[in-house]
């Protein structure tokens, strides 16, 4: 009798534990997600500065020649590297029906022209690959990268500051690439890449929609890792019955994500 009380208690004392646990981290997750709301540019600015401050401590990364000698250079049509000159045409006609049809915010605008504007320069880095087409190819894609970070932040945290930080965080975007050209130091432009792809899922699972569901958004996730995993695997993809290589199905799995946000947008409705 008495161990079954003592049992009963030591149980009852775990449970106790577990749900204190809980009660903590959910507690510590409304504090985080009410810290944000209400100073939403000091958590931006505060993540930013640490991980450019990091970013400081970790060595000049160098543009790798070896970047531009892609699997697939056939010539198809007249057509040097045809694949990866091709696979860049969903990006216009994706930014072109974003141009024409999402009208709600400017940011959203500005990415939809980055993708359109990746559609041209891509292909012409693609036509001939050397550093300076590159430039090219990566400065539209820096400027759909953070105009879409500021549309976010506008549509989840604070509609002013989204607004406020578009162009700041446009000419970054463009200083990266500038600053790379310069110096030959991709550091700040990967933070552009890099800084997105922590902050935004963040937001999104902090900070609950405001306008539709967030199904199209992980689906936009899913294509863009789909892409960065075809764009490591170009060479295994393409000796694998050298039909297509990795990088033609990363810019198709790339254009994927860009369709994901515009069916995001148009799907777009306030919820009650
Ligand atoms: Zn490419």
């Amino acid at each position: 009798m008495c161990a079954n009380i003592i049992w009963g208690l030591g149980h009852l004392g775990s449970w106790a534990f577990i749900a204190t646990r809980q009660t903590t981290v959910l507690l510590s997750q409304m504090a985080l997600t009410v810290a944000i709301r209400s100073h939403p540019l000091m958590f931006l600015f505060g993540l930013a500065a640490v991980s450019l401050l990091v970013l400081m401590f970790v060595p000049p990364i160098p543009q790798s020649q070896i970047y531009h000698g892609f699997a697939d250079q056939r010539t198809l049509f007249g057509i040097p590297n045809f694949w990866n000159v091709a696979s860049n045409l969903p990006f216009v006609f994706i930014g072109a029906a974003g141009l024409w049809q999402i009208r709600v915010h400017f940011s959203a605008r500005i990415f939809f022209l980055g993708v359109f504007l990746t559609g041209f320069s891509s292909s012409y880095y693609h036509w001939n690959p050397d550093d300076t087409g590159l430039f090219w190819d990566r400065l539209p894609m820096s400027i759909a990268f953070m105009a879409i970070l500021a549309n976010v932040i506008e549509e989840r945290i604070d509609d002013r500051a989204g607004r406020m930080l578009l162009w700041p965080l446009v000419l970054l975007g463009i200083a990266s690439l500038l600053w790379w050209r310069q110096t030959d130091d991709l550091r700040l432009y990967s933070w552009v890449q890099f800084f997105p792809c922590v902050v935004l899922p963040l937001i999104f699972w902090l900070l609950p929609p405001k306008h539709g569901s967030d199904g199209y958004w992980i689906a936009a996730a899913g294509w863009y890792l789909l892409a960065k995993a075809l764009e490591f695997t170009d060479a295994v993809i393409f000796s694998a019955g050298h039909v297509m290589a990795g990088h033609a199905l990363k810019h198709l799995a790339a254009a994927a994500a860009c369709y994901a946000i515009l069916r995001a947008f148009q799907t777009r409705r306030p919820l009650a």
